[in-house]
């Protein structure tokens, strides 16, 4: 469903209009109304984040839900203190789903200072990788869900 934040273009390869999408709530997705913080924190997620990661893998990278407001978060059964409503996460999976494990690891490593959560879930789609910005007040942390079930935490500060 196009709207008109499709024509703002955040970085080469990414714009506003992308990181508002909800594959099961289109209508609401498209209805969305975001405030100036909401625009800023998507452009840094895009700048600090997904264009890097876009750029280093040269690989389309998409994103399965960004912005969550205006009732969205609850619809998806979001968490009330998911940084989705405040446009600083984003889930996104690589379009080879195979380099999703590369991906959380280079995030993890190479951008690290950049985000405040980072969390990689492998399900029976592929998976996806949760990556937020810093958010004062709110401890990071970062953690890998396999296949199995498991989950392993990673340490964020040293
Ligand atoms: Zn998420």
């Amino acid at each position: 469903m196009r709207t008109e934040y499709d024509d703002i273009r955040f970085t080469t390869n990414f714009s506003m209009g992308e990181m508002m999408k909800s594959a099961l709530f289109p209508e609401v997705a498209a209805a969305m109304k975001p405030e100036e913080y909401h625009k800023q924190n998507m452009f840094l997620l895009a700048v600090l984040i997904l264009q890097p990661v876009r750029t280093y893998f040269n690989m389309i990278i998409n994103v399965d839900s960004g912005l969550r407001i205006d009732g969205l978060n609850g619809l998806v059964g979001g968490s009330t203190t998911s940084l989705h409503p405040e446009g600083k996460a984003a889930d996104i999976y690589p379009e080879n789903r195979s380099a999703l494990r590369d991906i959380f690891f280079y995030i993890k490593d190479e951008l690290r200072g950049r985000w405040g959560e980072l969390k990689y879930v492998e399900n029976e789609n592929g998976g996806f990788i949760h990556v937020a910005l810093p958010h004062f007040g709110k401890e990071p942390f970062c953690s890998a869900t396999y296949i199995d079930g498991s989950v392993e935490y990673f340490k964020v500060l040293e």
